[in-house]
């Protein structure tokens, strides 16, 4: 047997068994408080109210608004279920409803954000995936590392017959830039003062007009091989500005 509260004991005492399921209110607020004045039997919904932003007026129940501070009656109050009991929402309905709307629009904001970088990074995976498939058409060496593990770093390893090995990383064009990520900075730079040969390669991700740079931490669009882009095959571009690079 659980031991009964003292203000539950207190309350017996004088009024006799406290009805099965009913609850003993402090009025004041004070737990502390078991004077019997301060005593009051109740039903558990009633009992939650007085605990909850809740008033008892003259034509029924009020219920404080958490998010505008306003007394509303109960229907003013979306029903809300807690188990097996139903309950009012902590809003009430004008303030429910610019809630919900505010939550749904910043989520179909983010919903769309990621919705186009997945679909920019499938375009840019597609296009390296032709431009290695069509170097090897080309006689050259050349593969992606699928490697997971190895996201964000250079993924296209190039070898054509009579250059030297190339590693590049290929990205949309945006504005007038493509860059690649700050661990892919790292990675070409550490590759370049090894001795090796990287590029960055840019795609317009309308037109697939590409353009080749030399390795940097930004490239520009008009800065690029060749001047104002190439609509021939990538890899042909690709070996093109390898014959340039050597004579230049
Ligand atoms: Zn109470
Ligand atoms: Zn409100």
């Amino acid at each position: 047997m659980p031991v009964e509260a003292e203000h539950r004991v207190i309350w017996a005492a004088i009024n006799g068994p406290i009805p099965k399921g009913m609850h003993i209110h402090h009025k004041d607020g004070d737990h502390w408080n078991n004077e019997l004045s301060n005593l009051q039997l109740v039903d558990p919904a009633t009992h939650k109210r007085l605990h909850g932003k809740y008033e008892l007026r003259d034509d029924g129940w009020y219920k404080q608004c958490r998010k505008c501070d306003g007394f509303f009656p109960l229907d003013n109050f979306y029903a809300k279920r807690v188990g097996r009991q139903v309950t009012q929402g902590n809003c009430c309905k004008p303030c429910h409803n610019k809630m919900t709307a505010e939550y749904n629009r910043i989520h179909k904001e983010r919903r769309n954000e990621i919705r186009r970088i997945r679909a920019a990074m499938n375009r840019e995976s597609e296009l390296k995936t032709k431009l290695v498939t069509d170097c090897r058409k080309l006689g050259a060496y050349a593969r992606r590392h699928e490697d997971r593990r190895a996201v964000g770093l250079l993924d296209m390893a190039i070898k054509f017959p009579g250059h030297p090995h190339l590693l590049a990383e290929g990205k949309l064009v945006e504005h007038q830039t493509f860059a690649p990520t700050l661990r892919q900075w790292e990675e070409g730079q550490r590759y370049i003062a090894a001795g090796g040969l990287c590029c960055l390669i840019g795609w317009d991700p309308k037109t697939k007009v590409m353009y080749v740079h030399e390795w940097a931490k930004t490239a520009l669009k008009k800065d690029s091989f060749p001047p104002g882009g190439s609509y021939k095959p990538h890899a042909e571009t690709l070996r093109e500005w390898l014959i340039w690079r050597m004579t230049k």
